[in-house]
């Protein structure tokens, strides 16, 4: 594939960097691609796993000469990132990020983007509850969507991070950020809120019932307890950083939570069944759609291939 990008500098070194980084090599859509973490030792993983072309010990010597710079940092720590790196980003470079929300982080990492930097949000549909330097893989992208927040950068910026994304194998849409995170709200970030809440609740239950919980555990709680295995910091600044949507969401699905409460109590198995056959529907669209198999695995269809 044709190189898209003379030198990328993936800031964080974590799931998405390390999968975007043996994508972009695998493909040869960069000539060279460093790296920013900033632990020692996640740099030490990364030198010894060679997971990117060169990693570089400050975040300036990273950014420096770079022509597309991507932030894969948790969303609360994007500020202070982006207002460290700003004195030595190249004019004319694309500075992107991988952030689980959009509003917040075009709110505080916009202001510090120099004049004649472009800045181009963007959100990789795609994931594991695997962090660090050693859960990347190349194929974590494939089939899946990324969406770019265009906002006003140049059409021809865009079209070129919209090829990187799809050259990583991605499908690739745009939309404006309130919208994003709304999609989000309902489709991830409150899933992700009853998950931890149902592993919270069954893990009060376990003192009551000893290891029953863990021993009988089904498919959908299993699930669930893969879900909230998610990296911790991420998903608290997930949160703290769409709070508006998660919030409106969440208000939605209690309403709904009570009138299927009530449903039960009064029996009435016609709400009951109604109700099921629309969300029967849904779950068959998406598998339609190919985003998931019928296998439940709540859309984790890319397995870390070992
Ligand atoms: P990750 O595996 O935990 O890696 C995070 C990286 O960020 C690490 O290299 C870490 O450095 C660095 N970092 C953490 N806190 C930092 C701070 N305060 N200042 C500077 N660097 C810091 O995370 P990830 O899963 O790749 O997630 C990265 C971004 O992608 C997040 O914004 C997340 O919302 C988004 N995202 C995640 C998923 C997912 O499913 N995981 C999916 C789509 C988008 P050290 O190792 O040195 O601590």
């Amino acid at each position: 594939m044709a190189v898209i990008y003379d030198r990328v500098a993936l800031i964080g070194l974590g799931l998405i960097a390390g999968s975007m980084s043996l994508a972009m090599r695998r493909d040869g859509l960069a000539t060279e691609v460093v790296g920013y973490a900033r632990s020692a030792e996640t740099r030490a993983t990364a030198r010894e796993i060679a997971l990117v072309d060169r990693v570089c010990d400050t975040l300036a010597e990273a950014v420096k000469g770079a022509d597309l710079v991507v932030l894969a940092v948790p969303v609360g720590a994007m500020e202070a990132v982006a207002a460290e790196m700003a004195p030595f980003l190249k004019p004319g470079a694309t500075v992107s990020d991988v952030g689980s929300v959009k509003g917040a982080v075009i709110a505080t990492v916009g202001p510090h983007i120099p004049e004649g930097v472009n800045f181009i949000p963007a959100h990789p549909l795609a994931g594991t509850e695997h962090s660090g330097p050693r859960s990347g893989f190349a194929e974590l992208f494939e089939n899946r969507w990324t969406i770019l927040i265009p906002s006003g950068a140049k059409p021809d910026e865009v079209a070129k991070l919209r090829a990187l994304w799809e050259g990583m194998g991605a499908n690739v849409d745009e939309m404006d950020a309130d919208h994003h995170d709304l999609v989000l709200a309902v489709t991830s970030h409150t899933p992700h809120l009853i998950a931890y809440t149902m592993v919270g609740v069954a893990d009060d239950l376990r003192r009551v019932t000893d290891s029953e919980v863990i021993k009988y555990s089904a498919a959908g709680f299993r699930d669930f307890t893969r879900i909230a295995a998610s990296d911790p910091t991420m998903w608290r600044d997930v949160f703290l950083n769409n709070k508006d949507a998660t919030l409106e969401i969440l208000g939605r699905f209690t309403e709904e939570l009570f009138a299927l409460q009530r449903a039960i109590r009064t029996g009435d198995g016609d709400h009951l069944h109604a109700y099921f056959t629309r969300t029967r529907a849904i779950r068959r669209g998406i598998i339609e759609a190919g985003q998931d198999t019928a296998a439940p695995n709540f859309g984790r269809v890319a397995e870390k291939k070992t």
